[in-house]
């Protein structure tokens, strides 16, 4: 790490490599956790309900099994699963059937490589920068199974929070006072907010998956970055929100994911909240 330290000329490549490899598995996660769970859900249902057991082969695991084409089942070779590479010289096209291949894999591969170098950058390579690129990789698999489903999975909230919670014990980046108690206060306010707005309107407004991501950022921002992260998740997800919906045309009442925006806030106050917050201070004069 040390050495790294030192030769920051070869640590950056080889993050940015690692960045790109680590951003493929997780558009394999975003894919496949969801499908899983939906699988789990519907064995569990059925167990509850006493009906008969179904032969419903399980879908495919995350880590063991190959990848291969949604629309021709054409199983990729090495060359054909480079990060961002492979997409761009097969130019989006499966190369057995031609049919499109989402722009979601390259996309999520170059936002984690440069999401992993900005956390070692700015936390060097050590186990701060170490604990830093997990946060990343934890909110960019969380954001984009929210996107694509609305669903922000327990098994990745919760480990989340638990890991936050761990490195303050070490006192990696805050006190463990305040991790836990950002965990309180992340988890207490966003459900205040839905408790208050279905008394109010009988609706519900947001999904307990964001509380438990809240707790989760405030396990690892502690306490003083809850306020940020949800006034910045707010505008955000506000202008973001209505453009979204004035595009595509439909009324308010259509569900939208609020996870992404708390994981870009709680990513932005993590890294840079307590420059920001000196910036806002020395600005209002206080
Ligand atoms: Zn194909």
């Amino acid at each position: 790490m040390a050495f790294l330290d030192q030769n920051p000329a070869l640590g950056f490549p080889l993050v940015a490599g690692l960045g790109l490899l680590v951003g493929s598995f997780l558009n394999v996660v975003i894919l496949r956790l969801p499908r899983r769970m939906e699988w789990e859900w519907k064995r569990d249902s059925r167990e509850v309900l006493g009906e008969p057991e179904l032969y419903d082969p399980p879908p495919p695991g995350i880590v063991v099994e190959r990848s291969h084409c949604p629309h021709c089942g054409h199983q990729l070779s090495w060359y054909e699963n480079i990060p961002v590479f492979s997409w761009l010289a097969l130019r989006g096209r499966c190369r057995a059937c031609k049919a499109p291949i989402s722009a979601q894999y390259p996309l999520v591969e170059l936002l984690t490589c440069l999401l992993l170098v900005v956390c070692v950058w700015q936390f060097g390579f050590g186990w701060q920068g170490f604990g830093a690129c997990l946060l990343t990789c934890f909110l960019i698999a969380l954001s984009g199974i929210d996107l694509r489903t609305q669903l922000l999975p327990d098994s990745m909230t919760l480990p989340l929070l638990w890991l936050g919670l761990i490195a303050a014990v070490e006192d990696l980046y805050i006190a463990p006072k305040a991790a836990l108690l950002g965990a309180i206060a992340g988890y207490v306010s966003l459900w205040s907010v839905w408790w208050v707005f279905k008394q109010v309107t009988g609706k519900e407004g947001m999904g307990h998956g964001d509380f438990k991501l809240l707790a989760a950022l405030g396990a690892w921002c502690g306490l003083q970055g809850i306020l940020p992260t949800i006034l910045l998740s707010s505008v955000v997800g506000a202008i973001v929100g209505s453009i979204w919906l004035a595009s595509q045309g439909r009324d308010r009442a259509t569900p939208i994911p609020f996870g992404p925006y708390l994981a870009v806030a709680g990513w932005i106050v993590f890294v840079w909240g307590d420059r920001i917050m000196a910036t806002y201070l020395q600005w209002a004069g206080l």
